[in-house]
């Protein structure tokens, strides 16, 4: 756990948070601020601070992170419709909290282009 890191609270229960899944590995709760219907955050328990960060022992946890996604996107009736998964990583990216979380976005038709 990383002291200050607001993702790191809401994993042990300190922040509030709707939270849709956890297990040992992975928290998955509702985005503070959804940009689609379903807009959930997946993040590993330990504290990553960004993909740059991610060593060779963290990829079970990394795996397990597309399971969870892919569990919650039945879940929320979006599996068929489809959905879009992203993993902000620096400035470039927007990515605004350094703790490592997949966006698991859906419930309506994505825009393009990216980037
Ligand atoms: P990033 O730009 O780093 O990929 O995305 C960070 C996301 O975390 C944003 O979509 C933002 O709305 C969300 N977020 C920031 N603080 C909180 C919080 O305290 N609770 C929840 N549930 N989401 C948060
Ligand atoms: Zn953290």
């Amino acid at each position: 756990m990383s002291t200050n890191c607001i993702f790191c609270k809401i994993v042990s229960g300190e922040i509030p948070s709707q939270k849709v899944y956890s297990d040992e590995w992975v928290t998955a709760f509702r985005d503070i601020h959804p940009v689609a219907p379903t807009h959930i955050l997946i993040v590993p328990n330990k504290h990553i601070a960004s993909v740059n960060e991610i060593e060779p022992d963290d990829e079970t946890r990394m795996g397990h992170m597309l399971t969870v996604a892919r569990k919650l996107a039945e879940e929320e009736n979006i599996y068929q419709t489809g959905y879009r998964l992203i993993v902000n990583s620096g400035p470039h990216a927007g990515q605004e909290v350094f703790h490592l979380h997949m966006h698991l976005l859906g419930g309506q038709k994505m825009r393009y282009p990216m980037g």
